[in-house]
């Protein structure tokens, strides 16, 4: 009897431990500026033990898309945690004009808190409180009554502080003047020791007394264009031409800003978020914590080589080995099959403009500053001595002023603007001209009218929108790339899980951005963030 009461006993463990409901740690990685289309392009060069392991043996969402624009960074990372859309989330740009205030707004500032751990002290004004709606994070953080730890590391404000949520337990970023990972005194009031420990090894000085070169022979590098192309501009006034080898000691700018554009600003990240998961214990106990990562100098990279530049192939190939290595700590600390990991990117990026049309492909630069001109000729006939019309542009939204104030919400525009409008159609490279009005008609179901409903909040969106043609972008410089459509160069992204709870394979169902944080949210036995409209999609 007694060995039959052990037995039952035995039997009760065992199905305990087999029927844990969630995984110890659920790390989150963020890869700015990945298209979909890198998991493969450079896979001759990946490792098995990074990119390939997660498409091995992990889940892969080939046809993941972002349903809104503008595709930037801080509406892609507040997206991803989110479940929703910055129509709902609030957080349509990185930076926007809030009408309540008649002034720009960044999206993640905030006035009434400063930074902890350097001097610089704009760097840590920043919070979440420009976020309408709760994060994954946060309802893990309720839904464990905050015994479940999360921890957000990024080198942007932006791809810290949105994936953490309202109340994480750190959320850290790179203020790249002091070359140091800080915080802001709405979160705490002192650095934990490992983050001053991490600072005062001076890792960046170390890092950017290195020489750039290829990870393997240049001759190699068959997946990208020649290293010396017009696509590209050197990475600073110190260097001649923009090839390889970058010797970043000799062409350093101010402070640490240089090192963000080449792979060892995501080493740097990786080397933070390693010692996150150490010192913070995480995933230690059976309560699931949360570690954010998100990897900017792809971004960079990106931004100022395009997305056919050896430098930018080199920058995949290494943050490679960094995943790898993220991957490799995970088995050790927390164990294989503990873990749920999964691998995103905020948005994509378009081809360099000269680049396509090199190639006889549709594109071309946007002239902003003709559009601005013609605006100013306009709102001049319109002014008198009781009203002086003004504007502010920026994200191809123009937001109006009469005497200092922004128009009243469902206003139709003045008829005398309806030339402007015309005309704003004949411009090279306009696609279609939106108003204010417009945004709050019953969605419509037509991209890309759809895609700008979903990214339009009033009080922080223009009275007038402009779309432009597939291919056309606007840029300060003819070098590198950008990203901000609704096109699918910009929306198409990786959506990989791997680890806790799941088994090897791939979809090519159409999944959203949105669908995200539901599906990890549904995985991790935790309800929705509160604005969510996504859906779980892994089966
Ligand atoms: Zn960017």
């Amino acid at each position: 009897m007694k060995k039959y009461i052990y037995l039952c006993f035995a039997f009760l463990l065992a199905g305990q431990s087999f029927a844990q409901k969630r995984p110890k740690l659920v790390v989150g990685i963020v890869v700015d500026q990945m298209r979909y289309d890198y998991l493969y392009r450079f896979q001759n060069k990946y490792s098995n033990g990074g990119f390939k392991r997660l498409l091995n043996t992990g889940y892969s969402f080939e046809q993941c898309h972002i349903n809104y624009m503008p595709t930037f960074t801080a509406p892609g990372h507040a997206c991803i945690y989110t479940g929703t859309t910055p129509s709902i989330n609030g957080i349509v740009a990185n930076d926007w004009y809030e009408r309540s205030i008649n002034d720009t707004m960044y999206c993640v500032y905030d006035s009434n808190v400063t930074t902890i751990g350097s001097a610089n002290k704009k760097a840590g004004k920043m919070s979440p409180n420009n976020l309408y709606t709760t994060t994954m994070t946060d309802e893990l953080r309720m839904a464990t009554n905050k015994q479940g730890k999360v921890i957000s590391v990024c080198i942007k404000d932006r791809g810290s502080i949105l994936p953490g949520g309202h109340h994480p337990n750190g959320a850290y970023w790179f203020d790249s003047d002091n070359g140091a990972f800080i915080t802001s005194t709405y979160y705490t009031s002192s650095l934990p020791h490992w983050v001053t420990d991490f600072n005062n090894i001076h890792l960046p000085e170390t890092l950017i007394n290195k020489t750039w070169d290829t990870y393997f022979p240049i001759k190699t590098y068959t997946e990208s264009t020649a290293d010396d192309v017009v696509y590209e501009a050197p990475l600073s006034k110190k260097e001649e031409k923009p090839v390889f080898p970058h010797k970043l000691r000799l062409i350093r700018k101010d402070g640490y800003g240089t090192l963000l554009t080449t792979p060892y600003g995501n080493t740097l990240l990786k080397e933070f978020a390693l010692q996150a998961l150490k010192q913070e214990d995480l995933g230690k106990d059976s309560i699931t914590d949360f570690l954010a990562i998100s990897f900017s100098s792809t971004d960079y990279v990106g931004h100022h080589f395009g997305t056919f530049s050896i430098e930018l192939e080199d920058t995949y190939i290494r943050l490679d080995r960094d995943i790898e290595e993220i991957l490799n700590k995970l088995d050790a600390q927390v164990g294989k099959g503990n873990y749920l990991v999964f691998l995103t990117a905020d948005h994509g990026a378009a081809h360099n403009v000269q680049y396509l049309k090199d190639r006889n492909m549709p594109a071309g630069l946007f002239n902003d500053s003709a559009l601005k001109d013609t605006l100013k000729t306009y709102l001049g006939y319109m002014n008198n001595e009781y009203e002086k019309w003004d504007f502010f542009y920026d994200n191809q939204q123009i937001y109006l002023t009469i005497n200092g104030n922004t128009l009243s919400k469902n206003a139709p525009l003045p008829p005398a603007m309806y030339p402007f409008m015309d005309r704003l159609l004949t411009m090279e490279g306009v696609d279609k001209v939106y108003t204010g009005s417009m945004m709050s008609e019953p969605y419509t179901s037509n991209a890309p009218g759809s895609l700008i409903q979903k990214g339009y909040r009033f009080e922080r969106c223009g009275d007038i929108i402009i779309n432009l043609k597939p291919g056309w972008m606007e840029m300060p410089r003819k070098t590198g790339t950008t990203h901000g459509s609704p096109y699918d160069y910009d929306t198409h992204i990786p959506f990989l899980l791997m680890g806790w709870g799941i088994k090897q394979g791939q979809s090519t169902e159409n999944v959203n951005m949105i669908d995200i944080a539901p599906t990890i949210s549904s995985l991790i036995k935790i309800p929705n963030p509160s604005g969510c409209v996504g859906k779980a999609v892994y089966r």
